[in-house]
């Protein structure tokens, strides 16, 4: 093994270690990517479902993610965009609502005028907080009952609530959901009129392999199938050894998996660093791909809020993506449900997810048999993103660890925003330059 000064490693290679090697080398240093799947891209990826090729989980691109925008141009992906105004339903008391436009919601029969109004003032107040560190003091069931009402929190919020955090919500701060609403008035607030849902075509399948292309066109070395088996100072370097065996040394490594993971991997941390990063309660996903012969509805998202229900929404990718170009004609549809790392259905065979989600999904839509569906594939996911309990901000990791050399960047770094590749980059970008400034002092 030879020694390897000036080489800086990166281990994950999701949006966020892509990102880190993006600007590492922008910078001239010597990158090696380390990559635990035979491809990029981690919850970003795609993968092959029948005869379509498309993301592994639901991702759309709003107008507001500048950032990301400002990526994609730099990657030649700027006039590959799709940008279309899509609609929202509701399925509540075994009936469909569309929830799209002011008018609807003003003609939602499951809420009285009241609570229509306690409902819209509560997402008017949260879109003009700015103190989201007040917020992280208290529970988000408690201050939405509060501002919303009992009736307007057990109809929509409720609801909404698990859909995103399963039983977790009982813990969650209403930072949550000011962060969530922040996201929606994004547009507003950087000056664009209206929001718009967005997709690069071809999916990210297209960003991960051009990006892939770009990365390595910069001398990056992409290591995929290396899965890390342990990173640790040894003799002034950095040793990372992958399972396979392969090892290699290097100057600085930055590792880019789940906090729970990363403190088994990284060798001599501190007690407290470790206590940290394994004290962060992570989410996980159950999320079934279904591709279907016919459209179930004209939503992207269907909220729902019925018990019976096993996932918690519907997730129509093709009421944005065009069916017939990137789709062969088919619908495709997603079946989210966020778990904690204790849900059974985490440990439920293929064979029972499918039938009971998809009975669900028939009782749900009539006029669909189980002769429209052409595939169901599942991806299950125990680490998707930390929970954001009370105080949170305060219970973050550190970045830079006491070992010098590593680095230990994830999403449990976002603090006041939801998890999504925007803020994915921007933490990336601000984790370079505090890691290239180190460098230097
Ligand atoms: C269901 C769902 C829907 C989403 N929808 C959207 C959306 O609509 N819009 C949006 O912008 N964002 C969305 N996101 C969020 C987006 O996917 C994430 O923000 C982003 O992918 C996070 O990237 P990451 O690199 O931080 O993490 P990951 O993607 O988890 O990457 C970590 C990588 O590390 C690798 N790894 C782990 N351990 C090792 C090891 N020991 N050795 C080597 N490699 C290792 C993993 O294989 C993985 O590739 C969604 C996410 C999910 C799950």
């Amino acid at each position: 093994m030879a020694k390897q000064k000036d080489r800086w490693a990166i281990v994950g290679g999701g949006i966020l270690g892509m990102m880190l090697a993006y600007r590492f080398a922008q910078q001239g240093k010597k990158v090696v990517l380390y990559e635990g799947a035979e491809e990029l891209g981690g919850l970003a990826s795609a993968w092959q479902l029948g005869d379509i090729t498309w993301d592994k989980h639901y991702h759309v691109i709003l107008m507001s993610d500048l950032f990301l925008r400002g990526i994609l141009d730099e990657l030649g992906l700027g006039d590959e965009f799709e940008w279309v105004e899509t609609k929202t339903g509701f399925y509540t008391d075994g009936r469909m609502y569309s929830m799209s436009n002011t008018l609807e919601f003003l003609t939602f029969p499951p809420l009285r005028m009241i609570d229509k109004l306690r409902l819209g003032g509560t997402i008017f107040l949260a879109s003009k907080l700015t103190d989201w560190k007040a917020l992280e003091k208290i529970h988000v069931a408690k201050w939405l009952r509060r501002l919303s009402g009992p009736r307007t929190f057990k109809k929509i919020w409720l609801p909404l609530l698990r859909a995103k955090l399963g039983e977790s919500y009982k813990e969650t701060s209403a930072a949550f959901i000011w962060a969530t609403i922040q996201r929606m008035y994004a547009a507003r607030r950087s000056g664009l009129k209206k929001e718009m849902f967005g997709y690069i075509k071809g999916g990210y399948a297209r960003i991960l392999s051009r990006f892939g292309d770009v990365l390595e066109e910069m001398g990056v070395e992409i290591r995929l199938g290396q899965r890390a088996e342990s990173v640790e100072r040894v003799e002034g370097e950095i040793k990372v050894r992958c399972r396979q065996g392969h090892e290699d040394a290097f100057e600085r490594v930055v590792m880019t998996m789940a906090a729970p993971t990363a403190s088994t991997i990284c060798k001599g941390l501190s007690g407290e660093e470790i206590r940290r990063l394994n004290g962060l309660e992570y989410l996980g996903i159950v999320c079934p791909s279904v591709l279907l012969k016919k459209p179930l509805t004209p939503y992207y998202v269907t909220n729902i809020t019925e018990d019976w229900v096993p996932f918690t929404a519907v997730i129509e990718m093709s009421a944005l993506v065009n069916r017939h170009t990137e789709l062969n004609g088919h619908t495709l549809v997603y079946l989210p449900k966020y778990v904690t790392h204790d849900d059974p259905t985490l440990t439920w065979t293929d064979e029972k997810i499918e039938e009971t989600f998809v009975n669900a999904l028939l009782r749900m839509h009539p006029h669909l048999t189980k002769d429209d569906i052409l595939n169901f594939q599942i991806s299950r996911v125990k680490n998707v993103f930390a929970l954001p309990t009370l105080r949170y901000s305060e219970k973050l990791p550190p970045m830079h660890m006491s070992v010098p050399g590593i680095h230990i960047v994830n999403s449990a770094h976002i603090v006041n925003s939801t998890l999504n590749v925007n803020e994915t980059m921007l933490l990336a970008d601000r984790a370079a330059k505090e890691i290239l400034t180190k460098q230097r002092v």
